[in-house]
């Protein structure tokens, strides 16, 4: 049988060694990431002669793909897709591929300790007690306030929203509504979950968590009159994009007392700005977008992008294939 022609890949994202060495026995590999200045030349000169892409946190546009001539398939080193033009890969017929699943319990982790760091003022305290401010017992002025038996609303109730959920009403004994567009059978939450209306969920949950995609129409969904509709003294956490949310808002939301605090793994622009003022406000938790950051997951993601990389360019079916539609 003949062997497979060896196809040109270009790696815009690091790969840990052993899945580059998996794509280096398959195909001509070109490692270039545009996001560091002295590789983006290499990354552009790189980009006509390429069939496959893998990387991540790169804006993909219409743009960059015109300059892709030869491409056949994208491997996103994330769930969510929405770094990419899909209606000009669904017109291109370009393959995509992304990592659902395998970061899942490790995101929903991340999400949970913002939930617990945020209702019990985790950073804050911890600076107390590394500054040598704490020379006497706290007052209530730094009490925080419980997480078992308050009410989470979960906006965007699918894997990592439902993996959340399980955190939140196994562990934690609390209340779970969700608000979507279908009624979910969540594995382990057999009645223990509510779903409602986005306006009954803003207005009853003590936590609102967002856990659903970037797309034209989460863009900013949650904008002031969200926020206003919101429990007064709830926290939100966003662990999902963070131009879902109007951060605008957010900031007079928490400056005029309507939210205790907030939880931010993501921000419209990453990395956060050094002047935005969410980076220092002293009721915002923000992170650095590391739901998935953690050696195992990020190991088990570009595991899952390297084998759908190979399997798209061998003409296979990949593992986890993103429908466009
Ligand atoms: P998923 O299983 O596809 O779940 C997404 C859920 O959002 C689905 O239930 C979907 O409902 C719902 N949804 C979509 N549009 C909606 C809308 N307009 N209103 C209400 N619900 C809507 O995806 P996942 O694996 O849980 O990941 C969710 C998102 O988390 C990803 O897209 C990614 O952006 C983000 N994420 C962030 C990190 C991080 O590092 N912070 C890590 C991983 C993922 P339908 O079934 O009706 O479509």
């Amino acid at each position: 049988m003949q062997p497979a022609p060896r196809k040109s890949v270009l790696v815009f994202r690091e790969l840990p060694p052993d899945q580059l060495a998996r794509l280096h026995a398959a195909h001509d590999v070109i490692v270039a990431n545009p996001r560091k200045p002295e590789q983006l030349a290499l990354f552009e000169q790189a980009l006509p002669r390429v069939q496959g892409m893998i990387g991540s946190s790169y804006p993909v546009d219409a743009g960059l793909l015109e300059r892709a001539a030869s491409l056949e398939v994208i491997s996103s080193i994330s769930v969510g897709v929405d770094n990419y033009p899909l209606p000009a890969l669904r017109e291109r017929g370009i393959t995509l591929c992304h990592t659902p699943g395998v970061l899942t319990e490790t995101t929903a982790d991340t999400i949970f300790a913002l939930v617990m760091a945020t209702s019990r003022r985790l950073v804050e305290l911890a600076l107390h007690v590394r500054e040598g401010r704490w020379n006497r017992n706290i007052g209530e002025d730094l009490f925080g306030w419980d997480v078992h038996g308050k009410t989470m609303g979960i906006i965007g109730f699918g894997r990592i929203g439902q993996a959340v959920a399980r955190r939140a009403a196994l562990g934690f004994n609390m209340r779970v509504l969700y608000s979507g567009r279908r009624d979910v059978q969540a594995p382990g939450l057999e009645g223990k979950t509510t779903r409602v209306s986005l306006e009954a969920l803003l207005a009853a949950a003590d936590i609102v968590v967002l856990t659903l995609p970037l797309t034209a129409e989460t863009r900013g969904m949650i904008g002031r009159g969200e926020l206003q509709a919101m429990k007064p003294g709830a926290i939100l956490i966003n662990g999902a994009r963070g131009a879902i949310v109007q951060e605008d808002a957010l900031l007079d939301a928490l400056n005029d007392g309507r939210l205790r605090a907030a939880g931010l793994d993501v921000f419209a622009t990453e990395p956060l700005p050094l002047d935005s003022p969410l980076r220092l406000h002293p009721r915002v938790t923000a992170l650095p977008h590391i739901g998935s950051a953690t050696h195992e997951t990020r190991h088990g993601m570009a595991e899952l992008a390297t084998t759908n990389l190979l399997q798209a360019l061998a003409g296979e079916r990949p593992a986890a294939l993103y429908a466009l539609g």
